[in-house]
């Protein structure tokens, strides 16, 4: 069980780890911070909603770990491909051209949905001197060889190709028909260094002309912003074989260290109980989808079935969606209503009285503990979304009984945010604090913190700090702040 309430402190999360198909307590090498890295979009095209699972999905774990620790969040942009390479041709544009074009796309359309920026956005383009060392170290090594100007990574060199999809070289090499492509040594060798055709963009190397394959990117700039070993690496479930196998295989083999503690994967997304497909014409992309449903909405019916679980997405879905969240926002807005309306000295009376409202506390501290207890058991967020559920049960039963204890309001209030915080399933408030109410409230915790009442106290701070205001403490007493 998480040990975390109002505090910050750090709570037992347990990971589903796909290396070793078992929960994990997650444990991060560096006390206090986490270094996570998520396979990011070939920017060829505009992102469609499948696209859009692990980007909210790891957008909430990564809000989640946010609360314990400094997080640093690397997503990758694949801007040279195959795909790329082809479509700039058929449009009659250059490779850069039509990268930085779906570029600008991807971080509008991400914003839409509220996902967050990433800490670092790193290109293939700009990380080219990493990824032509990276091969040249492998090479050095007798890990990898040149072959008619393409480099191949010697799978024979690292036994344990397979571990994280759990199948053997035995089994890899049955799959593959022998003797495919005779520039390799073994079938299962996969492609570092691509010569160019030409024609085709390139860049110099020790091997000739040519580009990376799309493997060896994401090892070169996992190694070159994260260092040797992160401690979660993400993706879809389409990822772990065979991109993530040959990403272990190569930083492995090199440092002799696990490439990742934690691997994490997302299921499939279908629409309308259909695998999208270009071919079935049924892909949606997400940027349409946010012109006819707010990204609340889109983001509660993302999160509304386990990441590890198939994801059925529909409009009947986003429509019952959006009734949830209106379901919270009404709540929301009685409770900003009774708030507003309590007059101040009633607010105070009520506090000496009651000791900060302690009356309903146990029922509201069980919500806030069952919303920990889901996210910090492999972000079970269909299960969190529930703890919001029973928060609006609670708080529509408090204030329709007499006892509107001003501090149990705004607790709730509180905690709301604190779990929107993390889901992003509520619209944005515009209501700001009003300066006196916020003097009232740090007069309040200094009174609470003189009680010993540090509960009380927390609470405030987290309540201010949720509305964006700083507390500094200065030789005449506490000054405030908005960030
Ligand atoms: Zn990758």
């Amino acid at each position: 069980m998480p040990n975390v309430s109002n505090t910050n402190r750090e709570p037992t999360i347990q990971i589903y780890n796909t290396m070793t198909r078992s929960k994990e307590r997650f444990v991060p090498q560096t006390p206090g911070k986490v270094t996570m890295y998520v396979c990011g979009p070939t920017v060829y095209d505009l992102i469609h909603i499948g696209n859009a699972r692990p980007l909210i999905f790891f957008d909430v774990v990564r809000r989640y770990l946010s609360v314990f620790y400094n997080v640093t969040y690397v997503v990758n942009f694949t801007d040279v491909d195959d795909k790329l390479i082809r479509r700039a041709e058929q449009t009659g544009r250059t490779v850069p051209e039509l990268a930085e074009q779906n570029i600008a796309d991807f971080m509008k359309d991400t914003e839409a949905l509220k996902v967050s920026p990433a800490t670092l956005h790193p290109r293939v383009t700009e990380s080219m001197a990493e990824i032509i060392s990276f091969i040249a170290e492998l090479v050095e090594r007798g890990l990898a060889y040149e072959s008619g100007g393409d480099v191949y990574f010697r799978t024979s060199e690292f036994p344990e190709y397979g571990k994280l999809s759990h199948q053997n070289l035995e089994e890899l090499q049955y799959g593959i028909r022998i003797g495919i492509d005779e520039r390799k040594e073994n079938p299962q060798d996969f492609v570092l260094w691509k010569a160019a055709k030409p024609g085709e963009i390139y860049w110099p190397s020790p091997w000739g002309e040519g580009r990376p394959g799309w493997h060896i990117e994401c090892s070169a700039m996992a190694r070159k912003y994260l260092g040797e070993t992160i401690d979660i690496h993400g993706g879809g479930m389409d990822l772990v074989f065979p991109h993530h196998e040959c990403e272990i295989a190569q930083t492995e083999s090199l440092t002799g260290k696990p490439f990742a503690v934690y691997w994490m994967h997302n299921a499939f997304l279908n629409f309308n109980n259909e695998k999208m497909s270009k071919s079935i014409g049924n892909v949606v992309n997400a940027r349409e989808l946010a012109k006819r449903y707010k990204p609340e909405a889109i983001r509660m019916l993302m999160l509304s079935t386990h990441y590890r679980n198939p994801l059925n997405f529909s409009e009947d879905g986003l429509i019952q969606a959006q009734n949830g969240i209106d379901r919270v926002v009404n709540c929301r807005n009685n409770l900003k209503h009774l708030l507003k309306n309590v007059p101040a000295e009633a607010a105070g009376e009520n506090r000496t009285e009651s000791g900060g409202g302690s009356a309903p506390s146990p029922a509201l501290d069980g919500i806030m503990e069952m919303f920990h207890a889901k996210m910090s058991d492999d972000f079970n967020t269909p299960d969190a979304i529930t703890a919001v559920f029973e928060l609006v049960s609670a708080a529509n039963g408090l204030m329709a009984g007499t006892a509107s204890d001003i501090a149990v309001l705004r607790r709730i209030d509180g905690m709301f945010k604190q779990m929107d915080e993390i889901l992003g399933i509520l619209p944005d408030e515009t209501e700001e604090l009003l300066d006196e109410e916020i003097d009232r409230l740090i007069a309040e915790r200094t009174e609470a913190r003189k009680a010993k009442n540090f509960a009380r106290a927390d609470e405030i701070r987290d309540l201010l700090a949720a509305q964006g205001i700083l507390l500094e403490d200065t030789p005449q007493g506490i000054r405030w702040r908005r960030k």
